[in-house]
């Protein structure tokens, strides 16, 4: 099993935001997805294995207001 997520990727290398792929919350995706572009992020759809998780952290760059990323990804 696995799933598919979204993760925002600054031009610093830094990805500070994602989100789970999830037809349900499409509308949510689409907002969170274009928060992302809005934070000047590239944003990647990439396949989550079960056991594997999303290497997300905050960027030590820039200080900037970006997407917060949805809970789902850390309960
Ligand atoms: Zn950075």
């Amino acid at each position: 099993m696995s799933f598919f997520a979204y993760v925002g990727t600054l031009d610093c290398g830094c990805s500070p935001a994602a989100c789970v792929d999830e037809p349900k919350f499409q509308k949510d995706t689409a907002k969170a997805v274009s928060d992302m572009i809005k934070g000047g992020m590239t944003v990647t759809r990439v396949e989550v294995k079960d056991g594997e998780t999303i290497k997300i952290h905050s960027c030590i760059h820039k200080v900037k207001e970006v997407a917060k990323p949805q809970r789902e990804l850390f309960a």
